[in-house]
This record gives structure tokens, C-alpha cells and sequence, in this order.
């Protein structure tokens, strides 16, 4: 057996996935701490607890996501593009397009057979349409982030939040709030304000179908369905949301672990 290793370190949060052969995921962590912090120690730790291993056994890692220049235990470090992109396929092999929206960045990354990156668009230059912009929002309203979901589905009038950028759009919140509006209607505003700022983003690469969403912020059922409605098309979450990004680094690393196995033997 063979197990190898993907670390995610983003903004937020710390993610690693332990792959055994390439093919079964043993564990996974995430840790809501990420690059700066000890976010992607404590991850790797978990991980290797679930799994019952040790750093040892692991044969091949690889670094990923926003942090991963400042972290010095693998053995290699790769785009989080392309490590997306290729944990993408491995949860839907028919997957074309990835919207991953994280902490404080949102990409939408266009994809070939096998998970080959054919091109991208991110926004990492402004809070809005981020995860960033559902927890600024969340504290105005005085709601769990978790709850933002379900509870935006309970909304018959659904207000519009004009402005773009995250202060502005707080206050826009708080004087609907202070105009009576129910916050359920005010929920689904920030959630189609994000859908907005995504199917932009979208647009630049192209739609096409399978579409996956992945990142902290596909857990929002709100955001998805308003996404679905903008694009006008199904999206998929897959099993792993969050870890999608450091599962294809595992997978990367299995396949490079294998690729220098090769070459050991030529
Ligand atoms: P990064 O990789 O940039 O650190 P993640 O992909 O881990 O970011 O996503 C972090 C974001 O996910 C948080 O900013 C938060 O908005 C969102 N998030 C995390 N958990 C939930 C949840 N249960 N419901 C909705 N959003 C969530």
C-alpha cells in the first residue's frame, strides 16, 4: 500500500488528504486556520491520527493553496489551480468546469479530459463574492455563517444589494434590516449579490457542463442555488468541498511518487 499526502494551506483554513494507491481517500482535516498559523501542522496531524500513520509512511507530499511556499515539509509544491482542477476530476471525471469560492479568493478554473487546466479567472483582489463577504455579513445580521443557507430558502422577496464592494454592501445590509425588510429576504440578496459577482467570473472562461462547485462556501446552499439560477445550469458538490484542492494535490502526489519509482528502476 501506498499513501501519499495533499496539503491545502489557504487563507482561512489549513486542509490535508491522505490517498492510499491513488484511489481511496484514508482522511481527511481541516483546520480553520490557515497560512501564517500552525493551521497546516495541526492538519497533518489530524490527518495522520485518522488514518493511524505516521509521517513516515507517507511517501510522497505535496503543498498547495496560498500558504504553501511558507510550509517546508513536502516534498513538493504545486499550483492550486491545477491541483483543483485535478481533484475535480477525481470526484466527477466528467467535471469541465470548477467554481471554488474559499476564504478570500473565488476561481473559476475550465478543464479538459483528465483534469488538464485549459484556463482560469480569479478574483483574489477584493472581498466581494468571497467567503470573506459571507462572514462580514453574517456578524451584521448576528446569524451562525452556517445557517445563511437555510435560511435565505425561506425568502419570498428577495432584496437586491447594489453595491459591489463589501463595507458599502454591510451598510446597504443594515439599512434594509433597519427598514423592517425580513432577514430571510435580506439572506437571499447576499447570496444572489455573490451569484452575481461568480457568473462573471464564469463568463471570462466559459460555461461548460459538468460544473462543479467546491471551497468552504459550496457548503452554502443559498449560494449555490443562486448560482444554478444565474448560470442556468446544475452545479455539483461533490463529497469533498473544502479538501478538493489539497485531494489533487494527493493525487498528484501519487502519481509523481510512481512517475520517480519508474525512473529509480530505469
Ligand atoms: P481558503 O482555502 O481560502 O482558506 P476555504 O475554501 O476553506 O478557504 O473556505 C473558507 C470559507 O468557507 C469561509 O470564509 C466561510 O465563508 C466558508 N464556510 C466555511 N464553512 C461554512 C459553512 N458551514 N457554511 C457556509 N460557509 C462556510
Amino acid at each position: 500500500m501506498t499513501y501519499t499526502m495533499g496539503v491545502d494551506i489557504g487563507s482561512i483554513t489549513s486542509k490535508c488528504v491522505i490517498l492510499r494507491d491513488g484511489k481511496v481517500v484514508t482522511a481527511t482535516a481541516i483546520i480553520r486556520a490557515g497560512t501564517g498559523s500552525d493551521g497546516p501542522q495541526r492538519a497533518v496531524a489530524e490527518a495522520l491520527r485518522l488514518a493511524a500513520l505516521s509521517r513516515s509512511e507517507i511517501a510522497y507530499a505535496v503543498a498547495t493553496g496560498y500558504g504553501r511556499v511558507t510550509y517546508d515539509d513536502a516534498d513538493e509544491e504545486l499550483s492550486e489551480i491545477a491541483c483543483h482542477g485535478r481533484g475535480a476530476v477525481f470526484q466527477e471525471p466528467l467535471a469541465r468546469t470548477v467554481i471554488d469560492i474559499g476564504g478570500q479568493d473565488a476561481k473559476a478554473i475550465k478543464l479538459g479530459a483528465g483534469g488538464r487546466v485549459l484556463n482560469f479567472a480569479m478574483n483574489e483582489k477584493c472581498a466581494a463574492g468571497t467567503g470573506r463577504f459571507l462572514e462580514v455579513m453574517a456578524q451584521a445580521l448576528g446569524y451562525p455563517l452556517s445557517e445563511l443557507g437555510a435560511l435565505g430558502e425561506k425568502s419570498t422577496e428577495k432584496v437586491s444589494i447594489s453595491s459591489t464592494c463589501t463595507v458599502f454592501a454591510e451598510s446597504e445590509v443594515i439599512s434594509h434590516l433597519a427598514a423592517n425588510r425580513k432577514v430571510e429576504d435580506v439572506v437571499a440578496g447576499i447570496h444572489e449579490s455573490i451569484a452575481r459577482r461568480i457568473a462573471g467570473l464564469v463568463r471570462r472562461i466559459g460555461l461548460e457542463q459538468k460544473v462543479l462547485m467546491t471551497g468552504g462556501v459550496a457548503q452554502n446552499s443559498g449560494v449555490v442555488k443562486a448560482l444554478e439560477e444565474r448560470l442556468e445550469c446544475p452545479l455539483v458538490v461533490p463529497v469533498y468541498t473544502q479538501a478538493n484542492g489539497a485531494l489533487g494535490a494527493a493525487v498528484f502526489a501519487f502519481a509523481k511518487y510512481q512517475k520517480n519509482k519508474e525512473e529509480h528502476v530505469e
